[in-house]
């Protein structure tokens, strides 16, 4: 499964990706196929395949993600709200085995998604 981590061969400069932030903890980058006029993924360095496989060390990295969030959605100009989704496995949506969190906004959301 961890072979088809395509975010792994985005992390380590194996393939391109259009970055609008890094630092030590994670990476985020545009998603190439945007649900919304501005969606970003935003993925921990550390390889945890899915959310149901956080553990209380993941503490300080989910924290740092949504900070993280929080920065971007400045910077991008969010200001009028966005959404964080992180998919869970097939059957909450996951498609890429490196946990993600999407970052979207730049229209109005609808409630529930599908
Ligand atoms: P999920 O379905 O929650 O696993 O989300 C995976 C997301 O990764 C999807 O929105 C894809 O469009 C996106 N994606 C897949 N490959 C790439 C890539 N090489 N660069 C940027 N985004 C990607």
């Amino acid at each position: 499964m961890l072979d088809d981590n395509i975010f792994l061969k985005i992390l380590n400069g194996e393939i391109p990706a259009d970055i609008v932030h890094e630092d030590e903890h994670c990476l985020a980058f545009r998603d190439v196929q945007p649900q919304a006029p501005t969606h970003v993924l935003i993925i921990p360095r550390k390889v945890i395949t899915t959310h149901a496989d956080l553990t209380e060390e993941d503490q300080q990295v989910m924290g740092h993600l949504h900070l993280v969030a929080v920065k971007l959605a400045q910077e991008l100009g969010l200001e009028e709200g966005y959404r964080l989704v992180i998919n869970c496995k097939d059957g909450g949506g996951q498609s890429v085995p490196h946990l993600h969190m999407h970052l979207m906004g730049g229209r109005d959301m609808k409630w529930p998604p599908g």
